[in-house]
Formats: C-alpha cells, sequence, structure tokens
C-alpha cells in the first residue's frame, strides 16, 4: 500500500454534509448528510464490471494512497463513492460504515447466516465490527478470543456469547465444547498472529468456512491436513464492495447499532496527540477515535 504522491491528506472513515455538487451529478442535495466509500476504481476493469471493485485492478484507497481524505474540513470525492444517509442517522455514526463494511464483507464471504454458530479470533477494531456484523446477521452463538482485557470487555459488551483468552483456556476445546462437540460453522482471524488461522481453522466444523480478515505480518503455517479431514474452506476477505447498502439499512432498522465503537471524541487540531499518539499508547483501550474537524 503505497500513496500516489506525498504529502496527501489521510482519513478514509468519514462522513459529512454536502456542500457543492459537481456537473452531471444526480440525486444529492446540499446539506444531504452522506459517508464516503473511499475505494476509488476505474469502474470499468473486469472485476468492477462485476460489482467486485474491492478488486480493482487499479483500486485507490481515499485518504490512504490517494489525496483527499477526510482528516479536513473539506473534501472533493466521485459521487459514485457516496452513500446518503437517512434521516436519524448521524455523520458520527455514518464515518463508522467504512471500517463496518470490512466485518460486513467477511461476515458475506463465509456465507454466515440465521442461526448458525462462529468464532472470532482477536478482538481490535476488525473483530470486534465482524462480531457486530455476525450479530446483525442473527447468528445464535458467538465465541471471540481475545487477551486484553479492554477489548474482551468491549466483545461481550457488543453481544459475545463467549470471550475466551487463549492465555487461559484451549479456545479450540472450548469452542468444541460450547457446541455440543462439532465446531463453529464460520471463523474468522481477526488477528493475524502465527497460529491464529490454524485455531479458526480447527475449531470449525466440517464443511465450515474460516475467512481470514487480518493482514498478518509474515507467512502463516496451516495444516492441510486438517482443512482436508473435515473438508473446510479457508478463504479471505479484502476491503468491502457492495457492503454499504445493507449496513445503511440495518442502522435504519435499528438491527445494528455501533455507537459503543466510539471510544473517544476530539477535535482536528487535537489529532495527533489525542488521536494517533494515542491510539498507539493505549491501543488496546481505544477502538475509534472520532474526528471533528
Ligand atoms: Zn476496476
Amino acid at each position: 500500500v503505497l500513496p500516489d504522491q506525498l504529502p496527501l491528506t489521510l482519513g478514509h472513515e468519514f462522513a459529512g454534509h454536502v456542500v457543492a455538487i459537481g456537473d452531471g451529478v444526480e440525486g444529492l442535495t446540499v446539506g444531504d448528510a452522506v459517508a464516503v466509500e473511499p475505494e476509488m476504481r476505474d469502474n470499468t476493469c473486469d472485476e468492477c464490471q462485476k460489482g467486485h471493485y474491492n478488486l480493482c485492478t487499479n483500486l485507490r484507497i481515499l485518504g490512504v494512497m490517494a489525496d483527499g481524505g477526510g482528516l479536513a474540513e473539506y473534501a472533493v470525492v466521485p459521487a459514485y463513492t457516496i452513500h446518503r444517509l437517512p434521516q436519524g442517522i448521524s455523520t458520527d455514526i455514518g464515518a463508522l460504515i467504512e471500517p463496518i463494511a470490512v466485518g460486513w464483507h467477511a461476515v458475506r464471504r463465509a456465507q454466515a447466516r440465521l442461526g448458525q454458530t462462529a468464532l472470532v479470533v482477536g478482538a481490535g477494531p476488525i473483530g470486534l465490527v465482524t462480531l457486530l456484523a455476525l450479530k446483525t446477521a442473527g447468528l445464535r452463538w458467538i465465541a471471540v478470543s481475545e487477551v486484553a482485557t479492554a477489548r474482551k470487555r468491549m466483545a461481550e459488551q457488543l453481544g459475545a456469547n463467549v470471550v475466551l483468552d487463549p492465555r487461559e483456556v484451549d479456545v479450540i476445546a472450548e469452542v468444541k465444547k460450547l457446541t455440543g462437540g462439532t465446531g463453529v460453522d464460520v471463523a474468522f482471524d481477526a488477528a493475524g498472529f502465527p497460529g491464529s488461522l490454524q485455531t479458526a481453522l480447527r475449531a470449525l466444523r466440517s464443511n465450515g468456512t474460516v475467512v481470514n480478515i487480518a493482514v498478518p505480518h509474515g507467512p502463516i503455517e496451516l495444516s492441510v491436513t486438517d482443512l482436508m479431514a473435515g473438508q473446510k474452506q479457508v478463504t479471505a476477505s479484502s476491503a468491502y464492495a457492495g457492503d454499504h447498502p445493507g449496513i445503511i439499512a440495518a442502522l435504519v432498522d435499528g438491527r445494528l447499532d455501533p455507537s459503543s465503537l466510539i471510544t473517544s471524541r476530539i477535535a482536528l487540531e487535537d489529532a495527533v496527540q489525542g488521536g494517533f499518539e494515542e491510539l498507539i499508547a493505549h491501543a488496546d483501550q481505544q477502538v475509534k477515535i472520532l474526528i471533528h474537524p
């Protein structure tokens, strides 16, 4: 992930109000509250044509690789990146749609559905949004594996049925026991540590699916014997495509309430100390720090 050019304005999780509209843009009004889906794409390549624009050969994330991110009073974005927020959905919540979409897409990749069971390995921001997406999808039982106290508490607060600490219990054995010996239908590696994908794989039932959503620090060991024996599937999820409308619908009808992900609110001028440095120093206690320009 390399920026097109430096310096660039950071911020890929953002929402705001429309102040000006370009020529030929329809369906927007000045004053509309909107969330930005920051995947800048060509809209013409094979993957874009199929709707898999997260896999666009020319994908650039606004505020990461492409200049013009959300840490500013104003941002200019292509109209196709805009999602209008219905009445009652604040821009604070709108700014959470991007991170939620990462978990939402992973849950769709797993084809997780009503009544199933799941394990999420890791309760950092990505693990937590995956948990939220699984709750919204109506899974009946969700286990989370995590070591940090504050994150364990947050996972419980967001509705995990059980939070397991791998330093205290054998996560695989415990998940098997709590699912009547079968293992979970779907599992997610949101940790990316050596062994976490393997834990997710072994906690699965036969024919189950494990989705990698972590960015691991190096090669990951995985037992093909475990994969083969239960005829399991390992897949991956990268960012999101076509997920924002479903999330907005769930926010509107109340199935999804992500407000507790916001652990702090600061002004743009405090972004370095109260935002970046705070996240580095207290990564286990902060989830999303909202910055108001
Ligand atoms: Zn494309």
